[in-house]
């Protein structure tokens, strides 16, 4: 009971508790949406939209590679990119057969179970008994498969080049009616439509441009963690599906990740935080890779020949999360998706999950209500899964004393109770599991309270039982 109330705030939305996504539940609501921005949470947006609206169109200000490949807007697509079992499971849902396409470009199966490697709070935790699999592969490939699936569902108009500018708004500025764009053929085009959804990323301007419109713009938490990646690819034996992760956890400030990804390569990617940034020099690269606690990191760069030795360096200054779900006023026809709302210390890798389970409640407001009030509406019920991700991503980073912001309810006391549980799991694999669906978005943290958790997690270590015994037969004796 008292667990419970220490960690109320933490929301409660994850897969296990999501609406079934189901593409005839959802009417037709309208003639015309336009999505802005064509990268995870755009295309997840989009996909649902086409089951209400005639017609979709999204609008991208990258010009688009017609295979995976990086690109300018999406700046964070050379670092690593895990796709959790709530992001696979959910784009399987909304694209049937996502998930034998990752295979089919180039991606790798991995064993959860036993090709995993988790290491915190000083040794790897034990495998569970649950077999799971993770489809990895970069960034590129994930978003790119997406893409021509979307593409290939019909009645999307898929706009690259295009930059959007500003809302249209009807006299009354209580709705908006459209999007202002710039495309190289035109200084400004106007783009009518019944529901604009913003995907935009970090850099929306929703915020900016709410104020500007009249509104109150929403409250901005954020978070400085002052943390930099540094990503390089070496090569890997095609049977060897071996995936690593030790991330930074306080107060070790480096940490490092290596996934198996396609063309038979590793991705091996370093974190540095509060200014601890990892180098951009592949010899340099080596030595800090020698600092962080999994040695196996290490020795794969030194068994393993380098790609071609390019080192892609990324800073990630801070958390970010703008609570558009504490707004009492906000404008008809539009909602606001993805790392728009909220972008979190990738550590936790949540973000593609998190835009894949944002569609579906997307598709849930519209098929409840219509397009009346579903910004709010939307916001609403997307509060709790946002909660998680942002929970426990700045969670682990206010295990550092230098972290700045506002620190969530409970995350001291949630920070004592997770960290006892993963030392627990490096002997109890079933510690393991629980933890594991919880990084997964599979299940929600409170799931890591049950009785049956809390009893493993909290009953005395052999140690400390033969410690009390010790002190009891002394105090028998005496
Ligand atoms: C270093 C790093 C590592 C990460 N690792 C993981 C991970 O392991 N797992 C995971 O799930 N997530 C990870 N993420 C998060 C993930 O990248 C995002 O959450 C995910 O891409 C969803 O973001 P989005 O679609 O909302 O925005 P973005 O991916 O930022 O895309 C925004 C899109 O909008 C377009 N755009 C922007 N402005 C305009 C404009 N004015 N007009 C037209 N188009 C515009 C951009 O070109 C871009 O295509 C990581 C993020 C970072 C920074």
């Amino acid at each position: 009971m008292e667990l419970r109330a220490r960690t109320e705030g933490v929301g409660r939305m994850t897969l296990a508790t999501m609406p079934e996504y189901d593409s005839t539940r959802l009417e037709r609501v309208g003639s015309h949406a336009v999505v802005i921005g064509a990268s995870m949470a755009g295309l997840c947006a989009a996909r649902v939209l086409t089951d209400g609206f005639e017609e979709v169109t999204i609008v991208e200000r990258d010009s688009l590679p017609d295979v995976p490949a990086p690109r300018r807007g999406v700046p964070q697509a050379q670092q690593p990119h895990v796709l959790w079992e709530a992001g696979r499971a959910t784009l399987e849902h909304l694209f049937p057969g996502y998930s034998a396409a990752v295979l089919e470009a180039g991606g790798v199966k991995v064993d959860g179970q036993t090709e995993f490697n988790n290491y915190s709070n000083g040794d790897f935790l034990a495998n569970g008994d649950r077999s799971f699999a993770i489809y990895s592969a970069t960034r590129p490939v994930y978003e790119q498969i997406v893409r021509e699936r979307v593409v290939a569902l019909g009645r999307i108009r898929l706009r690259s080049e295009c930059q959007f500018t500003g809302y249209l708004l009807d006299d009354t500025e209580t709705t908006v009616e459209g999007i202002e764009i710039r495309t190289e053929d035109s200084d400004s085009e106007q783009v009518r439509a019944d529901l604009v959804v913003d995907a935009t990323g970090r850099t929306s301007r929703t915020p900016a441009l709410l104020e500007y419109h009249g509104y109150q713009p929403p409250a901005l938490d954020e978070v400085q963690i002052d943390a930099a990646y540094s990503t390089t690819f070496i090569q890997r034996p095609a049977d060897d599906h071996r995936a690593f992760g030790a991330l930074a956890e306080a107060p070790r400030t480096r940490g490092g990740v290596v996934a198996p990804v396609e063309e038979n390569r590793w991705l091996v990617s370093l974190h540095g935080v509060h200014g601890d940034h990892p180098p951009t020099d592949y010899d340099d690269f080596v030595d800090f890779a020698a600092s962080v606690p999994a040695t196996e990191i290490r020795e794969l760069l030194e068994e393993h020949p380098p790609v071609d030795g390019e080192i892609h360096h990324y800073p990630f200054a801070a958390n970010r999360r703008y609570h558009y779900e504490r707004l009492s006023r906000f404008p008809e026809g539009l909602v606001v998706v993805g790392d728009a709302v909220a972008s979190f210390n990738p550590i936790y890798g949540q973000g593609m999950s998190v835009a894949a389970l944002e569609a579906v409640l997307l598709h849930d407001v519209l098929a409840t209500g219509g397009r009346v009030d579903a910004g709010l509406r939307f916001f609403d019920r997307t509060m709790e899964l946002v909660d998680i991700a942002w929970t426990m991503a700045v969670g682990a980073d206010f295990g550092f004393p230098e972290t700045r912001g506002q620190k969530p309810r409970g995350t001291t006391f949630f920070n004592w109770y997770l960290n006892r549980l993963l030392r627990t799991a490096h002997s109890d694999g079933a510690l393991t599991d629980a933890f594991v669906q919880v990084l997964m978005l599979e299940r929600p943290p409170t799931t890591l309270l049950r009785p049956s958790v809390v009893w493993r997690v909290l009953k005395p270590s052999g140690g400390v039982r033969q410690a009390l015994h010790r002190q009891v037969e002394g105090t028998v004796r005496r």
